[in-house]
């Protein structure tokens, strides 16, 4: 099998709330991102966050300054998120990745390309009522085409979030159509902790999607979790021959920090244990690169 893609999910939305490792402020990400490149990790991706509140930002010197904190410290591939999920205007969404790739030491080697749109009911265990009413992921065909475009017209290639069957479809028809790569990365998302858009974070849940990822494309899947442990799922994706995406800003990782709160440096150690027991070795940067066409 392929050597293993590791994807550090570092920080999402997610609040220091109950693990305080979390980080928020670039140097953070930055520091952090070296740690988890040096346990195994080859993409690092990241949210700009209020340094202080860690609050949600679409500060464009947030995400430049984050990268830079990155590239000076290690050889991860950078993975910024797109403008906040139900922003509909596509300057908001993409404007950071363009300004980004005006400075090789800023610029976004990948960025998340969300293959469907979708409400975002949030129902938390043993509530009476469904919260997010007015959520709804806006990602249109042509929204998606146009910020496909954007991205590719700097140097960005996408990877594509998967958040069902119907994404799955669309990935196929994208690229075969010439709007994605033939080869692309694409991470297969399950929702937990009570976000109940996407497919549960089970065994089933996951193999519904592995079962439907394209087989005339090169797809290269990997595995995520938002809300739950994922690294269950983690070992069905190593077993499969599919990649691990994972880290604190989907789920605090109890007992992996050997008494402490965990890091996401603890968690991708976990994956890279597991990897050695099944006899995947762990791919580096640079062979992700080859891999994944990225310049
Ligand atoms: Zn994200």
């Amino acid at each position: 099998m392929e050597k293993l893609i590791i994807d550090a999910r570092l920080n999402e939305y997610t609040m220091r709330d109950p693990n305080p490792n979390v980080p928020y402020s670039p140097a953070e990400i930055g520091a952090d991102a070296a740690a988890c490149r040096e346990a195994g990790a080859s993409i690092v991706h990241y949210h700009a966050r209020d340094p202080e509140s860690g609050a949600a930002s679409n500060d464009t010197e947030l995400y430049k300054a984050a990268a830079r904190e990155i590239r000076s410290r290690c050889d991860a591939i950078i993975m910024p998120t797109l403008g906040a999920s139900t922003v509909v205007e596509l300057d908001d969404r993409i404007g950071h990745i363009e300004a980004m790739a005006e400075d090789d030491a800023t610029r976004a080697d990948l960025v998340p390309l969300d293959l469907a749109s979708i409400s975002l009911p949030i129902w938390p265990e043993g509530a009476d009522h469904v919260l997010g009413d007015d959520l709804v992921y806006y990602n249109s065909v042509g929204t998606l085409k146009a910020l496909a475009a954007r991205a590719d017209a700097v140097g960005a290639k996408p990877m594509t979030a998967i958040w069902n069957i119907a994404s799955l479809r669309l990935l196929e028809a994208f690229c075969k159509t010439g709007v994605l790569p033939n080869t692309v990365f694409a991470e297969l998302f399950t929702t937990e902790g009570g976000l109940i858009a996407g497919h549960p974070g089970t065994p089933r849940g996951l193999q519904a999607l592995i079962d439907f990822v394209p087989a005339s494309v090169d797809c290269v899947w990997a595995a995520a979790c938002f809300g739950a442990n994922a690294l269950p799922l983690a070992e069905m994706a190593i077993e499969q021959g599919g990649h691990v995406a994972i880290g604190l800003g989907d789920f605090g990782y109890p007992g992996l920090g050997h008494g402490e709160p965990a890091t996401n440096a603890d968690v991708i150690r976990e994956v890279v244990a597991m990897a050695s027991r099944h006899g995947r070795e762990i791919a580096t940067p640079d062979e992700v690169r080859e891999r994944l066409g990225l310049c």
